[in-house]
């Protein structure tokens, strides 16, 4: 198996504004799923989840849980 079908997914908040950056599979990301509130995207690689969230404006955040930096 290759390595490069690792994506990664941000997670963006509206009412309380943030965005964050997280590998697929994260658990913070089902915590978040729960509200129903936010929205989310899947990326390939980090580079574009990174440009993603440049684009929305919102403070960028790496989620401390799984590092999607440190790949
Ligand atoms: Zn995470």
């Amino acid at each position: 198996m290759e390595m490069n079908t690792t994506r990664f997914i941000t997670y963006e908040n509206r009412i309380n504004p943030h965005i964050t950056i997280h590998k697929i599979g994260c658990r913070q990301i089902a915590k978040n799923g729960g509200v129903g509130e936010g929205e989310y995207h899947e990326f390939q690689n980090y580079s574009d989840a990174d440009n993603y969230a440049d684009t929305t404006n919102l403070p960028k955040r790496n989620c401390s849980f799984c590092k999607p930096h440190s790949m």
